[in-house]
């Protein structure tokens, strides 16, 4: 079958990339060796943010237009049919904790001068948006009203439908075994497991599996040391809870790093970056419920309307991989050395979606690397020109 751009991997990145590559006109086919959105897209805390990366400005700036691709996508389409929640974020400090205090005003102060909003809040506004949380008299907030959560399968799901809609191909149950190329190295399509698939570019949206998966489709060993780290994560998701007990996304380094949010299910999904660094060594069963017992114990202490450690049986514990780069920052662009071959590779992909989707659809389509897109290119990579 012959296709103007085939693309691999059908999580968040993958599907919201064809779906642009099919807005621009191109015929575009998705491959996805299991089921849709069922790799780390379907296991993460789905916090669509720019408040968080205030370190390097390009990366800040290509978050926050994720952010904003995500507000006009809702306009356009509706936030319950994306799968968004636009409730915004807060940061929850104490004033009588110097750093947890002097690090979210000076983080107020870098968001605001990268001109992405971010407000102080006293604990009465504190105590006026989340009523049903335990706030001590010398709590404060940093609120970014931007910030979001989405349902990331969900999302998935209507960028699929919207591929479909725009005359593109979605192949679940396929996966892509071989990178088939002419002798001059230039990209002819692929083999899979479901037979040849004939298109002139290809491009990687694999996820973890992107260092194997490249060594294995190129027949080159080296790609197994891509620049990307596996790093896993625990998703507590309790049973449904009070509507409205938590309104906000909630997170704090008070005691630990803790974060929370209302989940799409109607109970909290609960993440500690504390806790993810415990279950690197160990992830059998009984660590991971010593693991979440403390973190809903904690939610408790936060929220005393809130069941606690006694709803640990009914609550859903899953582990997600991140595709980490060791820089932190995106991969995306062409892969040198063989022409037509793409890859896009990133931690915060659920944040970033639509916006390296976009930018990624106008550099296949026209071969010109779009301004933005430019910083995140394999050319800073070790090996790479890097
Ligand atoms: C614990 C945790 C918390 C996170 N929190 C956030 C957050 O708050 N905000 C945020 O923005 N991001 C967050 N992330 C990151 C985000 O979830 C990921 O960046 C995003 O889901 C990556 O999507 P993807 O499409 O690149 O990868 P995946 O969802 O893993 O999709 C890759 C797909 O490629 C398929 N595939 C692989 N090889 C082949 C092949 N040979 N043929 C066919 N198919 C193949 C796989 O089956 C898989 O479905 C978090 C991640 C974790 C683990």
């Amino acid at each position: 079958m012959q296709f103007d751009v085939l693309v691999v991997g059908g999580g968040i990145i993958g599907v919201t990339h064809a779906a642009y590559l099919a807005e621009r006109g191109l015929k575009t086919c998705l491959l996805e060796r299991r089921g849709l959105a069922s790799g780390t897209s379907a296991h993460n805390f789905s916090w669509v943010n720019a408040s968080t990366k205030t370190t390097n400005e390009a990366y800040h700036h290509l978050n926050a237009r994720g952010v904003a691709m995500y507000h006009d996508l809702a306009k356009q389409f509706g936030a319950e049919r994306i799968g968004l929640n636009p409730a915004g974020a807060i940061e929850l400090v104490r004033t009588s904790s110097p750093t947890t205090y002097d690090n979210a005003q000076q983080t107020a102060k870098r968001l605001n001068d990268l001109g992405y909003t971010a407000r102080w809040l006293e604990v009465d506004d504190l105590r006026h948006l989340e009523p049903n949380i335990d706030f001590a008299d010398d709590h404060a907030g940093l609120l970014t009203p931007d910030d979001k959560f989405l349902n990331a399968p969900h999302f998935a799901g209507f960028m699929a439908a919207r591929l479909k809609n725009l005359g593109g191909e979605i192949f679940e149950n396929c996966a892509a075994l071989e990178l088939l190329a002419d002798d001059n190295g230039k990209v002819q399509g692929l083999r899979t497991d479901q037979g040849n698939l004939r298109a002139p570019r290809v491009v990687l949206a694999t996820g973890p599996d992107t260092p194997q998966t490249l060594a294995a489709l190129t027949g080159f060993d080296g790609f197994a040391k891509f620049p990307i780290n596996k790093v896993p994560g625990l998703l507590v998701t309790t049973p449904p809870v009070a509507k409205n007990l938590v309104r906000h996304l909630v997170y704090t380094d008070l005691g630990g790093e803790f974060h929370f949010f209302p989940d799409f299910n109607g109970g909290l999904r609960i993440a500690s970056d504390d806790v993810d660094g415990r279950i690197i060594e160990d992830q059998t069963p009984g660590h991971l419920h010593h693991l979440a017992s403390g973190l809903l114990t904690r939610m408790q202490e936060f929220i005393p309307g809130f069941a606690g450690a006694d709803c640990l049986n009914d609550c859903t514990l899953s582990i997600g991989i991140r595709a980490y780069p060791e820089d932190g920052m995106s991969i995306a662009g062409a892969v040198p050395g063989a022409d037509g071959l793409f890859l896009i590779a990133t931690h915060s992909g659920v944040t970033l979606a639509p916006v390296l989707g976009n930018l990624m659809a106008q550099l296949v389509d026209t071969g010109q690397v779009p301004d933005e897109l430019a910083p995140f290119g394999l050319h800073r990579l070790a090996g790479f020109g890097g």
